[in-house]
């Protein structure tokens, strides 16, 4: 009897110390907490801008945040960015805030820092009660680069006359490395490509101007560095208007019956209607369709120029239709659809051999909607050559192919309604007048002299 009452004493006793025990270990779990505050934070550049925002995530899931303190220091100078103290839920519950998204602007010239390195700094408490109540801490430190002077455009090539449809070459230096340099033509924007020249700063840009581009485009350089600050530079051009032909073309019945069902299969299953509906839509949406697949393949390009001398004409060919001819589409007497011709069509004997126009990479061989099969070559540095309607196509995506090198034969495979090449040139993401890229003496004048009159002797060629 004495020992179980011995036990059950023992039982209440160790009992009663847990239950004092307990709030030890809450304050022990809880208010001491151990776990650090967290800064999500990523620097997508160390550049910093005559302005430029940092946004911080702030978090701690446990005693909530307590304290932010951000200071831009160089050399021995310090400016505090932001030193903020966020509220309590009271003396037991920690903080009331647990996450929190900071935005903080910083512009360098406002506190006088100077150009060059500098050191953001970071630190974030919680309200745990360790370290003597202060709170657990977290110290984040990064680099800066501050750059609030825009790069300087030195304009190297000096005229530049374009026609309406036609292409030139811009070759400009920057003072200094640029995320993003090129020329503005009007609404488009054309890359420039460095490492063409031994200067690594010296840029080259291919632009074209679309067939509705008349004198009144306006063309500027635009350099943006890595800090985002931008300038503009205007270039000496003269855009010479160019009158594009008009040509009626007749649908009939015959063509429609031949045609048409060759695209049943990539015409969405609702096209109902007639021949001449479908029709209709083929030449519009499919066309508008292609073009968009076209501007994606022509977006990357090789950082090298493949080719040299003037690109090839299909040899023993006649022109059957001319660069922007502007086509009205009759049926019946009706007019049924308008649209741009932008490419020339060669027409030779049936199943022609094809060569490439000028050496490059094949990036597309394969059946391309209206212009059924096709063949795109990327001569580098946005340059490219397109063969459509095309029988057969013997070349793959990828290969390297050297001028005068047989792509395939001609044929009418898509929207072709006798054998013959489609051929276009696109710059970036511009068609533009073959015409330009077969004539010797103008790829002299507005190419090759252009790259002359580098002052360094260029690097690849
Ligand atoms: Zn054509």
């Amino acid at each position: 009897m004495k020992e179980k009452n011995k036990s059950k004493k023992r039982w209440y006793a160790g009992l009663a110390g847990a239950i004092l025990l307990l709030p030890v270990l809450w304050l022990l779990l809880v208010r001491f907490e151990g776990q650090k505050p967290e800064i999500i934070f990523e620097l997508t550049s160390p550049y910093v801008g005559k302005s430029h925002e940092f946004s911080i995530s702030l978090a701690d899931p446990k005693s909530g945040l307590r304290k932010i303190w951000i200071a831009v220091v160089q050399g021995g100078k310090e400016v505090v960015l932001t030193d903020q103290d966020f509220p309590s839920a009271g003396i037991f519950r920690g903080g009331e805030i647990k996450s929190k998204l900071l935005n903080i602007t910083f512009e360098p010239a406002k506190h006088e820092f100077s150009e060059g390195e500098a050191i953001l700094r970071l630190a974030l408490w919680d309200y745990s009660w360790r370290g003597w109540w202060r709170g657990n801490q977290v110290y984040v430190e990064k680099s800066l680069t501050i750059d609030t002077q825009p790069p300087e455009i030195e304009v190297i090539s000096r005229v530049h006359n374009l026609a309406q449809g036609g292409a030139g070459l811009v070759v400009f230096r920057t003072s200094e490395d640029c995320r993003l340099a090129g020329v503005q033509v009007g609404d488009n924007f054309f890359p420039a490509h460095t490492g063409y020249f031994k200067d690594p700063r010296i840029q080259l840009a291919f632009i074209g101007l679309g067939y509705q581009q008349g004198p009144e485009t306006e063309i500027w350089i635009e350099a943006v560095d890595d800090a985002r600050n931008s300038t503009r530079a205007g270039i000496k051009h003269f855009i010479r208007k160019k009158a594009f032909k008009d040509d009626k073309i007749d649908i009939s019945d015959r063509f429609l019956k031949w045609k048409v069902p060759e695209f049943e299969n990539i015409m969405p299953p609702d096209s109902a209607g007639s021949l001449v509906d479908k029709f209709i839509k083929i030449n519009r949406d499919l066309r508008k369709a292609n073009y968009e697949q076209i501007k994606e393949l022509t977006q990357t390009t090789a950082t090298t120029s493949h080719w040299e001398g003037k690109f090839l004409r299909m040899p023993g060919s006649a022109n059957q239709a001319g660069f922007a001819d502007h086509r009205t589409y009759q049926y019946n007497g009706e007019i049924i659809d308008r649209q741009v011709h932008l490419g020339m069509d060669l027409a030779s004997v049936t199943h022609a051999p094809v060569p490439a126009a000028n050496s490059g990479v094949v990036v597309f061989s394969g059946p391309l909607g209206i212009y059924g099969n096709t063949v795109l070559i990327d001569h580098g540095l946005g340059l490219f050559s397109m063969y459509a309607h095309l029988n057969r196509s013997d070349v793959s995506k990828g290969q390297e192919v050297s001028k005068g090198d047989i792509l395939g034969l001609t044929g009418n495979t898509g929207l072709a309604g006798g054998d013959h090449l489609h051929f276009s040139i696109v710059i970036h993401n511009t068609f533009v007048n073959p015409i330009e890229w077969w004539d010797e003496t103008w790829i002299n004048n507005n190419i090759l002299s252009k790259i002359e009159e580098v002052p360094a002797a260029p690097a690849q060629k």
